[in-house]
């Protein structure tokens, strides 16, 4: 049947019809309604086309409506659309294989399919709970896992985290933020709040630490060389397997290897992914060390839709898009690229406290004042808003909704970067800063 295009007519059904918990994250003052996407670029109801420098929350990894993402979806929803993990079927086997040949070698890797991050996020939990017999996880603050009380318990952001009773045994120690963190720049500080973390609020075995590589939501916090390895020392000590969340730093996205965690030369035990996984279509997938996921056999496990055909030939097609376009080259050159463009708005702006991250995923941080790090972050609301108004879609990020961040598709361009750099100047100008 036919869909009502109008703005009114949207907002309306969504107000009416929405529970409150759907409808509370809307960005922008007018709603963005988005009708149509190709490759880094989307166009909303009217015809205005914008650079998606997030590519939709990171889902669109190789770009909207890649042919051949499209051909292999097409292709399966034709033959079989649906079959549960009870049955077999090549595609998600195909799938798991290729996975865990981007794990390091040495190991043997499986794999676990389910339908979105959090549910991989919970499953890395139980994992490591159950492979361990430990209760206890450290995870970071100012950290995002996802939504169900397993992964929303093992979230550092209070904004995230609602008042329903988390779960017990989970510990946050300070995540190692070079420009605010708690204990200012280096990595030992942070490190040693890792081991008091385990000391003073754990029993002092644990079942896991839970790290991203670079945190998200949080604001595009990279872990700084070394923090990595050494904090796995101090996990592993205390017993504990390591969790890396790739849901943001994975498949490319910093530029520099497939996982966020291979910069640091870590090995995990437990890679928890999805978003970018398969450009769009829902799945996730938790990719662990096969002595590490063993002690799970004999009870059932039951995503109905993991492993699902069509989004493991998604999935499939992502990985040979990846590497035919050379999209991890891609994402280091074009990153860094729009990074020294960002850097040189630094220089015209005080407001710029800070720009970081790398590859494809970079933030500028808004301040008042450059020394006292106040959060501008009113202002970040008036930029934001003129970043739309110029063609972009961002976001607005970090505890103090102070941090513009950027994530695009593994395709933004050369070209796009002169676009980007001309439309973030008129909007931080327009937006007073
Ligand atoms: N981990 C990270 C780092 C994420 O950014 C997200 C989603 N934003 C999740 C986990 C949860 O994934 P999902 O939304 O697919 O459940």
């Amino acid at each position: 049947s036919d869909v009502d295009w109008s703005t009114d007519a949207i907002i309306e059904r969504r107000d009416r019809y929405y529970a409150a918990s759907q409808r509370a994250f809307v960005p922008y003052e007018k709603p963005l309604i988005l009708k149509e996407g190709k490759g880094q670029y989307v166009w909303d109801e009217l015809g205005n086309k914008l650079i998606d420098l997030l590519g939709m929350n990171l889902c669109i990894s190789v770009g909207h409506a890649h042919p051949k993402i499209i051909a292999a979806v097409q292709r399966q929803v034709e033959t079989l659309t649906h079959c549960t993990t009870m049955f077999h079927h090549p595609v998600p086997a195909h799938f798991a294989e290729e996975l865990a040949a981007t794990m390091p070698k040495g190991h043997d890797w499986v794999v676990h399919f389910t339908n979105s991050g959090t549910e991989a996020i919970d499953l890395a939990l139980m994992m490591a709970r159950t492979a361990t017999g430990n209760a206890d996880i450290v995870a970071l603050r100012n950290s995002y896992h996802g939504a169900t009380f397993g992964a929303q318990s093992v979230t550092g952001i209070a904004n995230f985290r609602h008042p329903v009773g988390l779960l017990n045994h989970i510990s946050f120690a300070a995540e190692p933020n070079q420009y605010r963190g708690a204990f200012g720049e280096g990595i030992d500080p942070y490190l040693q709040d890792l081991r008091d973390t385990i000391a003073y609020t754990t029993g002092g075995s644990l079942a896991a630490g839970l790290i991203e590589p670079v945190q998200g939501y949080g604001g595009i916090i990279p872990m700084p060389p070394g923090y990595l390895s050494q904090a796995f020392e101090i996990i592993r000590e205390a017993g504990g397997l390591c969790i890396v969340d790739e849901v943001q730093s994975g498949f490319c996205k910093t530029g520099e290897n497939m996982w966020g965690f291979e910069s640091d030369g870590v090995v995990p035990d437990i890679v928890v992914m999805a978003k970018g996984i398969g450009n769009g279509i829902p799945l996730g997938a938790v990719v662990a060390r096969k002595e590490v996921a063993e002690p799970m056999a004999g009870k059932f496990l039951f995503h109905t839709y993991g492993a699902n055909p069509v989004a493991c030939a998604a999935g499939r097609a992502v990985l040979e898009v990846i590497e035919e376009e050379d999209l991890l080259t891609n994402a280091r050159v074009v990153g860094a690229a729009l990074k020294q463009r960002l850097l040189e708005l630094k220089d015209k702006y005080p407001l710029i406290g800070d720009v970081r991250g790398k590859g494809f995923m970079l933030a500028i941080e808004l301040v008042k004042d450059r020394v006292t790090k106040e959060p501008a972050t009113e202002a970040t609301a008036r930029i934001f808003e003129k970043t739309r108004e110029n063609g972009l879609v961002v976001s607005k990020s970090g505890n103090y909704k102070n941090v513009l961040r950027m994530v695009p598709p593994l395709c933004l361009s050369m070209d796009d970067v002169d676009d980007v750099a001309e439309s973030m100047d008129k909007s931080l100008s327009q937006g007073g800063a």
